[in-house]
């Protein structure tokens, strides 16, 4: 078992980082079988965790889709805060644990409930749009939800002519440029994609010939422009599996890259490296512990919870 493990991700995890990995690896699986546990992963996981340990994988709207479905006694969301929360609202029958609580999203952090309702009473009328990305007491307030790949459906779904886009200021821009839709943005941004500039994908294309460089929309909308193709971590990987670019760069979290790398043995992929701290946070020890002890329960005010869920199924049905 450990052995077809390492193979899978050998290019990107050294012997040395394995011999490490793998009494918790096999604890995790063990446990996963005693507990009925199902782990939920990020495409910013570790490899380790993404390719080894985890049952479902994908970006944040993926998961939601099959936090829907899963029919295990226990969820372990191996991502952050606002994803388990997600999880619990969709499937409030699962234990839904986080390994660590203080996981969190420097978006989901910009904004509180009372924010959204004071916006409601400045632009009495308008819609509001909120980023998957934001507490389930932000959902509550909500309209509809939405995610970097289908921003700009959900928005055009409601068939108005103004909406507000909460929480994150440059993805709000970025759907602005395609859409005619006015979009009232909030002063949000993700922390790790704000940090990439035009200059550095400039350096990266001179250093690297014929690299294609995939953007996340979280990133500066200059970013963008410098950048081959937008898009949510599904849509880049989607886009390396179709298109089999020779040499490619993801301007998102780096542990993306790693995690498709392993599937795309063939592509040279360019890495320059912005880690998401909380979702760094996410261990395999740490898993093992949670597994272990069944913490920390990730639990949801039943009224917060049943407009959250509006909020977000009316998102999954666009
Ligand atoms: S990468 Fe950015 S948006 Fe994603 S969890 Fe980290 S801070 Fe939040």
């Amino acid at each position: 078992m450990s052995a077809a493990l390492y193979a899978k991700v050998r290019r990107v995890v050294p012997p040395m980082e394995w011999a490490v990995f793998e009494p918790d690896i096999e604890a995790i699986l063990r446990l996963k079988r005693d507990r009925n546990a199902v782990i939920l992963a990020h495409n910013y996981m570790t490899p380790e965790i993404f390719h080894c340990v985890a049952d479902i994988v994908g970006d944040s709207l993926h998961l939601a889709r099959e936090a829907q479905r899963v029919q295990a006694d226990v969820i372990v969301m191996a991502g952050v805060h606002f994803m388990a929360e997600t999880a619990k609202m969709l499937n409030p029958q699962a234990s839904v644990l986080i390994p660590d609580l203080e996981a969190g999203c420097s978006l989901a952090s910009s904004i509180t409930a009372a924010d959204v309702r004071l916006l409601r009473l400045r632009y009495p009328g308008v819609p509001v749009v909120t980023y998957v990305n934001t507490s389930a007491a932000v959902k509550a307030e909500s309209d509809i939800c939405c995610t970097s790949g289908n921003a700009r459906r959900v928005i055009e779904s409601l068939g108005v002519p103004e909406v507000i886009m909460l929480p994150d200021r440059y993805l709000a821009a970025n759907v602005a440029r395609e859409t005619g839709v006015k979009i009232i943005s909030w002063a949000g941004s993700c922390e790790v994609h704000e940090r990439f500039t035009p200059a550095q994908i400039r350096t990266l294309r001179a250093e690297n010939p014929g690299v294609v460089v995939l953007a996340h929309p979280e990133c500066k909308p200059e970013v963008v422009a410098e950048s081959d193709f937008a898009g949510s971590t599904a849509a880049m990987a989607e886009y390396v599996t179709d298109r089999q670019p020779g040499r490619v760069v993801l301007i998102t979290e780096c542990s993306m890259a790693d995690n498709i790398a392993v599937l795309h043995p063939d592509i040279d992929f360019v890495r320059p490296c912005n880690l998401c701290p909380h979702m760094k946070r996410i261990t395999l020890p740490k898993l093992r512990a949670t597994l272990e002890t069944l913490t920390h329960e990730v639990t949801i005010d039943p009224a917060v919870a049943d407009r959250a869920r509006l909020a977000v199924e009316r998102m999954l049905a666009v």
